[in-house]
């Protein structure tokens, strides 16, 4: 008798289009796995030595203002440069590269040195989010960014070289890899049927509640049911937005809301300040109107089973499929408990 909660089998992800392999008879087997030392969570709200603080210099000389809210500032490491001349080259076919033209910069959310979204004030992250979308709207308007990237990295375990409040935003010419994958999908999933993928899914998982960790009137926060991480989560609009411009006064409020309320969860799951990528994947810039793209949020995190077990893909998964245990059902059960 085959039963979902035990037996092993793979999910379908509609919008990378790739199946992820679901074991959940093995979350009984005994772990062996690396142990990392818990992160220390405890900081002052101003660090002289660094460099995101209010008034601090940072690399090159260059001085913060004394900010009271948020700070936008081109990156001083920048991956991506606007002044990047135009090139390619191919080497029979099989050798492909181009140059791309960009801009990345650094967002701090806060001139508080120790605090995270989960614990600062909706009205604070409100701020943040009325930043980003100044940010999308400068950025989005050149001629040679076709696509603006918000991200944060939170916590050393996710490469984040600094615990002050902050994101990135990388833009550029071409759409990047996963981007690309998900226009694929919704614009086929709207050709073939006329309707919007993430809407539909969007009702589904209203119908079914299983997989959902949060709620409020613009946005859910679910475990996706093809989720690859542990944790991993998305936030959907619960209306047909294509990019963060379309946002109202509300529903900018709702987002900072529901991205407080989310990441709080975390932070309560293990008793720690819960490490991730999170960020917005939303409607291209390159002045079409993309009516198939439905805004949403990922987060990915790597903990697994406490502060310090968390999940490294390897073997199987990365010459095969990405494997999980835990099922999404599981672990929305467990982030909606806390
Ligand atoms: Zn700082
Ligand atoms: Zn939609
Ligand atoms: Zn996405």
């Amino acid at each position: 008798m085959l039963d979902w909660n035990r037996d092993p089998h793979r999910r379908w992800n509609p919008l990378s289009r790739e199946w992820v392999l679901v074991s959940p008879h093995r979350t009984q087997r005994p772990w062996q796995g690396q142990v990392e030392e818990a992160p220390s969570s405890s900081q002052p709200d101003y660090n002289p030595a660094c460099y995101l603080c209010p008034g601090n210099a940072r690399a090159g000389g260059v001085r913060n203002p004394n900010y009271a809210s948020t700070f936008v500032f081109d990156n001083d490491f920048a991956a991506l440069k606007p002044d990047t001349p135009a090139g390619d080259f191919s080497h029979g076919g099989l050798l492909l590269a181009e140059t791309e033209p960009g801009i990345s910069r650094v967002v701090c959310f806060s001139p508080k040195h120790n605090l995270t979204i989960a614990n600062m004030e909706p009205d604070d992250i409100r701020l943040v989010v009325d930043c980003w979308v100044d940010q999308f709207l400068d950025l989005g308007a050149r001629d040679f960014i076709n696509y603006v990237q918000i991200f944060e990295n939170r916590g050393a375990m996710m490469g984040a070289s600094n615990p002050h409040p902050h994101g990135q935003i990388w833009s550029c010419k071409t759409l990047p890899n996963q981007v690309a994958s998900e226009q694929l999908s919704q614009q086929a999933w709207m050709a073939e049927r006329g309707g919007c993928l993430l809407c539909e899914y969007v009702r589904i998982e209203r119908s079914e509640g299983v997989r959902l960790v949060e709620e409020n009137d613009s946005f859910l926060t679910v475990v996706p049911f093809w989720a690859v991480w542990p944790f991993e989560t998305m936030i959907l609009a619960k209306r047909h937005l294509t990019a963060l411009d379309e946002l109202t006064t509300a529903e900018r409020a709702a987002l900072a809301d529901i991205l407080k309320r989310t990441t709080a969860r975390y932070d309560r799951l293990f008793q720690v300040p819960f490490p991730y990528t999170g960020g917005p994947h939303q409607r291209p810039t390159d002045g079409a109107p993309h009516r198939e793209w439905h805004m949403h949020w990922h987060f990915y995190p790597p903990l697994l089973r406490s502060a310090t077990v968390r999940k490294f893909m390897t073997g199987y998964e990365l010459l095969g499929t990405p494997q999980r245990d835990l099922t999404a059902e599981t672990a929305a059960e467990r982030l909606r408990a806390v």
